[in-house]
């Protein structure tokens, strides 16, 4: 078939190409993972530029972070063969729907100059909130309300809509009066959280017709990727965006002067002029009032994947694309078979295992690309093994002349990091860690440090700074300032400046019994030093200093995770001599700059590889409790089950050319060991396009059968027609014990949280 049109069409296949040239109305193009829907609603957007639909302000599309943003801007330029001149709505839904509240900053009770909060500074709001109504922060953590107050934003409800029963869930029924009192200091702060970047967008839209229409006219197209993850405040806020504009007629005047003077303000164009302007564009005016009752929606595209929604734990409605054509009447569905991305065995492998998923649309996807190599599954005695193992299958990698940047390493758990992490310092294999911070750059670890290295130097003043008054023990900033000058005054370190002030009467009585206990604290601490190895120290410095508890009594999602990342942090201690040595590592390590272009293996969780591709991907940890993660099972039960496994499914279909698996035998669960079972993914993939193999970290591994019963025997892909390495058949004789786990209890160590904290304390991605 000769191929007409512009060359940025010809390499699409005829549905890809239906769904880029399908402009008017909308379209959903629903397909599996590597199927190339990013690469249509690029080339869509290509499209609308080069036909002169539109311009590219008014173009709206949203990605799913920056990241992908700049990608698409990037991609844009080579298919058009030209760089793209301003795309100021090619973006996340944050850093849109902040851009439109700045916009209109004043009908929000904000001016244009706005703080966007982090979760910290969030929490620290909340907990003055709380102080303030003489809530115990003990009993109704902030961090509690927090995740609250998320929830109901995302679902887009403002304080009035939260039902009263939902309110009532937290101290006491004070839950929604408490959200709205946050509204109210934030305004007086001049600050939004992420949630009203959308929420006071919905709300001005929804109280400001004549400003929705604004809106409605600029954006001639509209296009979003990864739509099955989004949540329902996306959703609304999409859905005002999409409705073709209603009559100019309905607008009061005074209405109409109030959009003329904020978008002057804001964007440097008259909207009268771009009203008249956009108007031939329209594709249909409503008539009258009762059209209006039924809104036309105009040209929408969205694409997405309802096997690859992992974020229902975050408020994402998998409905949204199920609903699609119901709501969004006269849609054109495109459905898009053929992968580009991966091999056979891989996709094979991956469409047998989401097929075990009874809540999905189903969906047929075949491959062009020859079989390739069978996707491997590798059991390790233990989780050193692992890293070990993986670390020499990089560097063969890498020895064969391959790029480590089309190498990744994609985990449950962030605490999973830290081994590999610290394995590729020791490998100097340079890596990245992608959508959140580098293990040792968390906050609850860098926390846990400073107590550290506060015991292995007192004149560590940063360090001190950092812990004095964490947890929270009354030596506020006051007292910070104090101790500063008076050790600048007799140049002398922090601590030793506290040393002194505890000795005078210039505190507060409280205060002054507070830095007497850290002081003595520290003291004693370091006077163990000498006797107590220093992995007991540690738990013991973590214990006594009451940060610990801080976390076990917080009761917000990612407080769990953040205990386990502390448990790895001692456990990591043990491969080092003593205290010194450690820190020395870690000063190594955080020194580490990660050059963006710089070739690396990439680190991340499952959740931050929506969307990406990579030729190589390790996928450890497939473990019964670690992933499944025992939490959401405990939590969410088949509905948590079957969103696991999508996330298994999106592992293996980041994979271009080889998809490897991992499992341990043994695994550090709340600091003690614990023989664990493989994962019951693993019993669902095809015997066919699986290989099992053997690690080549070197091992203990010795098939002793010393560790819990498992499914691992019933696998499919360990059908009689595979040759049995020896460990497996010791593995089968073992009598077997039943499907019951004998992991070790599982529960609280997952990732849902821990991915969670990580991508909310530096912010979902916003701006650019
Ligand atoms: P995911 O669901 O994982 O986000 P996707 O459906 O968005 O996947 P893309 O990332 O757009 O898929 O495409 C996957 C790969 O296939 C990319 O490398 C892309 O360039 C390539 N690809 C897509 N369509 C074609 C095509 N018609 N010809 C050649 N390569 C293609
Ligand atoms: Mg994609």
């Amino acid at each position: 078939r000769a191929s007409v049109g512009p060359k940025y069409l010809s390499g699409l296949n005829p549905e890809q190409r239906e769904a880029v040239e399908t402009l008017d109305g909308p379209v959903l193009v629903l397909a599996g993972a590597g199927t190339g829907k990013t690469r249509v609603l690029t080339t869509r957007i290509a499209h609308i530029l080069s036909q002169g639909r539109a311009r590219p302000a008014e173009i709206l599309s949203v990605t799913f972070t920056n990241k992908a943003a700049r990608e698409m801007k990037h991609r844009l330029g080579q298919m058009l063969g030209h760089a793209v001149e301003g795309m100021p709505w090619l973006g996340t839904f944050h850093s849109i729907g902040g851009r439109i509240l700045r916009a209109h900053a004043e009908l929000a009770q904000l001016k244009s100059n706005f703080t966007v909060l982090d979760t910290d500074d969030q929490v620290r709001l909340l907990k003055q909130l709380l102080q303030a109504d003489n809530i115990d922060d003990k009993r109704w953590p902030a961090r509690m309300l927090a995740g609250l107050i998320d929830g109901w934003k995302n679902r887009g409800l403002t304080p009035s809509q939260v039902p009263s029963g939902e309110g009532a869930v937290f101290a006491n029924g004070k839950g929604g009066k408490l959200y709205a009192s946050y509204q109210e200091r934030l305004k007086i702060l001049n600050a939004a959280d992420f949630g009203d970047l959308l929420l006071e967008d919905i709300r001005i839209f929804r109280e400001h017709p004549d400003i929705l229409r604004q809106y409605q006219q600029r954006f001639k197209f509209i296009l979003v990727d990864e739509y099955q993850d989004t949540n329902v405040a996306q959703y609304l806020w999409l859905r005002l965006l999409s409705q073709a504009p209603s009559s100019p007629s309905f607008t009061s005047p005074r209405a109409r002067g109030e959009v003329a003077s904020q978008s002057d303000a804001s964007e440097g164009e008259s909207p009268r002029t771009e009203l008249v302007e956009s108007l031939p564009h329209l594709d249909s005016l409503p008539a009258g009032g009762a059209r209006e009752q039924t809104p036309h929606v105009k040209n929408i595209c969205c694409v997405g994947d309802d096997d690859q929604s992992i974020y229902g734990w975050r408020g994402a409605e998998v409905d949204n694309i199920l609903r699609f054509e119901h709501d969004f009447p006269g849609a054109k569905v495109i459905r898009l078979e053929r992968n580009y991305r991966s091999t056979g065995h891989i996709l094979a492998a991956a469409s047998h295992l989401i097929a075990h998923n009874e809540g999905r649309l189903g969906k047929t996807l075949r491959t062009e690309d020859h079989d390739g190599e069978k996707v491997t599954v590798t059991g390790s005695w233990d989780s050193e093994e692992e890293a070990r193992g993986i670390g020499e299958e990089i560097e063969q990698i890498q020895r064969k002349g391959e790029k480590l940047n089309e190498v990744a390493i994609l985990v449950r758990a962030s605490y999973q990091m830290r081994e590999f992490e610290d394995r590729f310092v020791t490998l100097g294999l340079p890596y990245r860690v992608i959508g959140g911070p580098r293990f040792y750059e968390r906050a609850e670890i860098r926390d846990a440090l400073a107590y550290l290295r506060v015991i292995n130097s007192p004149a560590d003043d940063l360090a001190f700074e950092r812990i004095v008054n964490t947890p929270k023990r009354g030596l506020g900033d006051a007292t910070v300032q104090m101790l500063h000058d008076h050790a600048r005054k007799r140049r002398i370190p922090l601590f030793e400046a506290a040393r002194a002030v505890i000795e005078t009467d210039e505190l507060k009585p409280k205060a002054r019994g507070s830095l007497r206990d850290v002081v003595a604290n520290f003291d004693r601490w370091r006077a163990q030093r000498e006797v107590t190895a220093h992995t007991d120290l540690a738990q013991i410095v973590l214990d006594e200093s009451g940060y610990t508890e801080m976390w076990q009594k917080d009761r917000s999602a990612d407080a769990a995770g953040r205990l386990e990342n502390l448990k790895e942090l001692v456990r990591s201690m043990e491969e080092f001599e003593n205290l010194q040595g450690f820190l020395e590592h870690i000063s190594l390590v955080m020194d580490r700059d990660s050059g963006a272009d710089e070739d690396a293996v990439s680190l991340m969780t499952l959740h931050s590889a929506k969307g990406l591709e990579f030729d190589n991907v390790f996928l450890p940890g497939w473990e019964e409790g670690l992933f499944p993660s025992q939490r959401t099972l405990d939590e969410q039960g088949r509905a948590g089950l079957e969103e696991e496994r999508r996330l298994g499914h999106v592992g293996i279909t980041r994979a271009r050319r080889r998809a490897m698996i991992y499992f341990a035998t043994n695994r550090r669960i709340h600091g003690t060991w614990s023989t664990t079972i493989p994962s019951r993914f693993l019993d669902e993939l095809p015997a066919a396009n699986v290989e099992i193999t053997e690690s080549k970290g070197g091992s203990a591994w010795g098939g002793t059968g010393g560790y819990g019963a498992s499914r691992f025997d019933d696998m499919e892909a360990f059908g009689s027609t595979y040759s049995t390495p020896g460990w497996q058949r010791a593995q089968a004789n073992r009598n077997r014990g039943g499907g019951g786990r004998t992991g070790g209890g599982g529960g609280g160590f997952e990732e849902q949280a821990s991915s969670f904290s990580s991508s909310s304390s530096s912010g979902p991605d916003f701006g650019s």
